[in-house]
């Protein structure tokens, strides 16, 4: 069931790619060579086996990870995905990323990452549950809410978080749900969160919209990618009056040059799973959505999705990564080139994790925020995180990418931690 969305998956090694990012930008910044020498790895990686009793009786061994990048700002953070196609380097990727995001927004949490090898879709709802449950038993005390704190990511949600919070509770003999977040709203979840990472996009791409002088309301949108992220943005676009174009998932990919009306292909997806055969689309491929005549692309998917072999075909202005590893090195060149803006998944998806923290500091005190609270917080995160890296993109990357000049600002960050903390034995700066 290997997806046109995932079939370029593997054509580039996005540690590789992620260690170079770093490098460059330590240099950018003329930063201590020490810095990139605490992020170049992560500070814990596990791998675990996961016994797991199916419903036929029989038992099966699934591998499980979890990374702990760096905990320089604050516990390690970061979602848990089940997936087929996870490796042990994609996923260390995935927790810098999450270092370099809680650092680029400003929430105190360091950067983790975990993955169960599996194809959750296969699997009954008590399989998962004692996935889940052997997955938290295995990983011990290297959890907990001042040491690691996982979230959903692909294929997990709030029904997983909550497994998770009660084996853990039930581990350490008392109630302790902070453990993670993203959890249903009776377990101590907190509202907003589920829609939190397409909400934060949305505020993102209001952002760049005014810097770049694009009149948001009438920006044709793609979106590739219809899961919780694609389609909560998608919904906040069309309320904007946003026209949403063309949009893809699994199943392949519509057009609609007079706009998608996004309440009715919500009701589509429930009945049918998937955004094919949405009555009155075009039908087309994952190919042409990405080529699409539009004002603004949203990759809201999987990793490598615009590559060298695709990104001369994007005619979008902007590209707003709402999905995390969206863009190939070989793509950001080509959309350099291009003079196409690419809002980087460090900024664009860090919406997910802020609400995140949100969740946590109300676990912590015993106290929870309503909507409007939690909403016009996320809000303000995101618009001064885009305000921040956009200003400092423009003092000081004139000549390059906003990628190279979010990862620029927020290892900065990490640095000025990392000094005080006294890891630096030479200081911050060459
Ligand atoms: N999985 C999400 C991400 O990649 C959220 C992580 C979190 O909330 O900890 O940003």
């Amino acid at each position: 069931m290997l997806s046109e969305v995932s079939k370029t998956k593997k054509e580039d090694n996005i540690l590789n790619s992620t260690l170079s990012m770093m490098k460059q930008a330590i240099e950018f910044a003329e930063l201590s060579p020490d810095v990139y020498e605490h992020l170049k790895t992560p500070m814990r990686f596990v791998e675990v086996a996961i016994p797991v009793e199916m419903d036929d009786g029989s038992t099966k061994v699934f591998t499980g990870y979890r990374s702990q990048h760096n905990n320089v700002y604050g516990p390690f953070k970061g979602g848990l995905r089940y997936h087929w196609d996870v490796t042990a380097d994609s996923l260390k990727a995935l927790s810098m990323w999450m270092t370099l995001k809680c650092s680029l927004v400003g929430v105190p949490f360091g950067g983790g990452k975990g993955a169960i090898v599996c194809d959750p879709l296969k699997m009954s709802d008590r399989e998962r549950e004692r996935l889940t449950r052997s997955y938290v038993r295995s990983l011990g005390t290297i959890l907990g809410p001042e040491i690691d704190i996982p979230a959903p990511d692909l294929f997990t949600d709030a029904q997983v978080m909550a497994w998770m919070a009660d084996e853990y509770s039930a581990n350490v003999r008392e109630p302790s749900f902070g453990v993670v977040t993203g959890k249903p709203l009776a377990v101590g979840g907190c509202v907003g969160r589920n829609e939190a990472t397409g909400r934060g996009a949305f505020f993102v791409t209001r952002e760049a919209a005014r810097a770049y002088r694009i009149p948001l309301e009438k920006s044709r949108i793609v979106i590739q990618g219809f899961g919780n992220v694609g389609s909560n943005a998608a919904k906040m676009f069309h309320d904007e009056g946003c026209p949403i174009i063309g949009v893809g998932d699994i199943s392949g990919a519509i057009f609609d040059k007079d706009g998608i009306d996004v309440g009715k292909l919500t009701a589509h997806v429930k009945e049918t799973g998937n955004v094919k055969d949405f009555p009155g689309a075009e039908p087309i491929s994952n190919e042409d959505l990405l080529a699409l005549d539009c004002d603004i692309l949203i990759p809201a998917a999987l990793e490598n999705q615009i590559t060298g072999s695709n990104a001369d075909a994007v005619k979008a202005k902007v590209i707003v990564e709402a999905a995390n590893g969206p863009t190939t090195p070989e793509a950001d060149k080509i959309l350099k080139d291009k003079k196409i803006l690419v809002v980087p998944d460090i900024l664009s998806n860090s919406g997910g994790v802020t609400v995140s923290y949100f969740e946590w500091v109300q676990n912590n005190y015993g106290f929870s925020w309503d909507l409007n609270t939690v909403n016009t917080h996320l809000e303000d995160k995101m618009v001064s995180a885009f305000n921040s890296v956009y200003s400092y993109f423009c003092e000081k990357c004139v000549d390059s990418d906003m990628r190279t000049g979010a990862y620029m600002y927020s290892i900065k960050r990490l640095a000025e931690a990392m000094q005080y903390r006294g890891w630096l034995h030479n200081g911050m700066y060459t």
